[in-house]
């Protein structure tokens, strides 16, 4: 994508890690706009501050915001994949991928089929009911 729509992505991303009180994420981002605004970041080598574009875009679907809200389904926590069967009883092993403030990105082993799961007694409020029940 173009540096100005990049731009725009990780004012809104920082804008929302503030709202959640992720302080370390916002730091950390503010560094890499300022590399982007300055032209620094394509040069790549000196400003390497662990963010990229497509880390930004990981996050948009990680928080569900436009256009990325619908990326990732929510299921239940401790959810067991969907797309892999459950030999003897035993789902296959599932990894937390990122974690933040209300819950988790999981990831199957298997397949790397990843989904979203909030904490028990999160309900946010843009959920999507016919995603919640896949
Ligand atoms: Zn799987």
């Amino acid at each position: 994508m173009d540096r100005a729509r990049l731009m725009a992505m990780v004012e809104t991303l920082g804008a929302t890690f503030a709202g959640r009180g992720m302080r370390r994420h916002v730091e950390e981002l503010r560094v890499y706009w300022l590399g982007l605004a300055k032209g620094l970041v394509p040069a790549g080598r000196r400003v390497d501050v662990g963010w990229s574009e497509s880390l930004v875009v990981e996050w948009f679907r990680v928080l569900r915001l436009p256009p990325h809200q619908w990326d990732y389904p929510v299921r239940p926590p401790s959810s067991p994949c969907s797309r892999c069967p459950a030999p003897d009883g035993h789902a296959v092993e599932v990894k937390t991928g990122l974690t933040f403030p209300e819950g988790r990105k999981a990831v199957c082993t298997v397949c790397g089929y990843a989904w979203l799961e909030f904490d028990a007694d999160v309900q946010p409020a843009s959920v999507d009911v016919r995603r919640k029940a896949r």
